[in-house]
């Protein structure tokens, strides 16, 4: 449940609200917009159904909220959120873009990358240093050894590091070198790292799981906020469907829908979305038009040579190219790139 209190409401008034929630033994989670201040209502749902609070002052009125999610929910905290990854803004008017090889192979490709990819305007390196392969012959990258690779590359070319987390066990490992912590899409509903990543304070981007309704994303998006860490940011990486000729199907719909039920920000990965490197201008360019934050595309010195996701991988010319496009499309969106 909501409770929306009126444009007037004083803060005694908000404090009394609140009092009264706490003392029924609920939680409360306030929100303070511009107009109007929303206090949600967390808990037991019989005491959410006997409370009552309507006839208090400064309460304009009570919204029941039918998700299971609450935090994450556009009801419980109608305005944008912008999280701040050490200075770098994802959320709000310019779309930032995170981009780098899919794995950290040697620092070399990862020196080449780096310094491409900021040339051209990206802000985040990514790069997996724990590879979750579907096979177990497949590289699985290179561990510690891979983190240090990002963050040296990451402080010479004035980039924040992405990258991937896989066990709830590596966090402070990972937290040493990455500025984001990246669950992938196989992790999703990994609870045990969902719930560890709440307690700490890097800011995290949740992948949508290869089958994952957006309702069980936003659940496991929850989860990171229940256990008291508001700094997630979404990201759209394609589901699996019926068809076979894109890796993915690249679900865009999916930015238009986590706008309208909830404020976090959402970007999109069209590599893994599509795993064709012919297809991630194209839709780069949809996905700023459907409305996203920021965009992870993967690049690669030599993608033929890649190790892993060659095929989805652009150079560094083209993903040169591609930025100025994409700047273009920013613009008519009233968005900086
Ligand atoms: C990745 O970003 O390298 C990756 C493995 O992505 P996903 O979890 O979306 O497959
Ligand atoms: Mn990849």
């Amino acid at each position: 449940m909501i409770i929306v209190m009126k444009p007037s409401a004083t803060q005694e008034e908000i404090k009394g609200v609140v009092n009264k929630v706490e003392q029924s033994g609920l939680h409360t989670n306030l929100s303070k917009g511009a107009e109007v201040t929303i206090v949600g209502v967390i808990g037991d749902k019989k005491k959410i159904a006997n409370l009552e609070v309507n006839m208090l002052p400064g309460v304009e009125k009570t919204v029941r909220i039918t998700e299971k999610y609450k935090l994450v929910s556009r009801n419980f905290h109608p305005e944008d959120t912008v999280v701040d990854v050490d200075g770098v803004k994802v959320g709000g008017k310019n779309i930032v873009v995170m981009a780098g090889p899919c794995s950290v192979e040697n620092e070399q490709q990862l020196d080449e990358a780096a310094a491409a990819v900021r040339k051209h305007g990206a802000k985040f390196l990514r790069g997996g240093a724990f590879k979750p392969r579907t096979s177990p012959y497949d590289f699985q990258g290179l561990a510690e050894k891979g983190l240090k690779m990002m963050r040296e590359a990451g402080d010479k070319y004035g980039l924040k590091v992405v990258t991937e987390i896989v066990d709830k066990d590596d966090i402070d490992l990972v937290s040493e070198y990455a500025d984001l912590l990246q669950v992938g899409a196989r992790n999703m509903q990994n609870f045990q790292l969902l719930k560890a990543l709440g307690k700490q304070k890097k800011p995290v981007m949740l992948k949508r799981g290869l089958a994952a309704t957006i309702s069980e994303w936003l659940n496991a998006a929850e989860y990171i906020l229940a256990g008291g860490n508001n700094n997630v940011i979404l990201c759209e990486r394609g589901i699996r469907t019926y068809e076979t000729f894109t890796r993915n199907t690249l679900d865009l719909s999916a930015v238009v829908a986590v706008k309208e039920l909830s404020h976090l920000p959402i970007i999109v990965d069209p590599s893994h979305g599509t795993g064709r490197w012919e297809m991630v201008q194209p839709m780069a360019r949809a996905a700023i038009a459907a409305g996203c934050d920021g965009l992870i595309i993967e690049v690669h010195p030599h993608p033929d040579r890649a190790l892993s996701d060659g095929d989805q991988s652009l150079t560094p010319n083209t993903f040169g190219r591609v930025m100025e496009d994409l700047r273009k499309i920013a613009g008519v969106m009233e968005r900086t790139l």
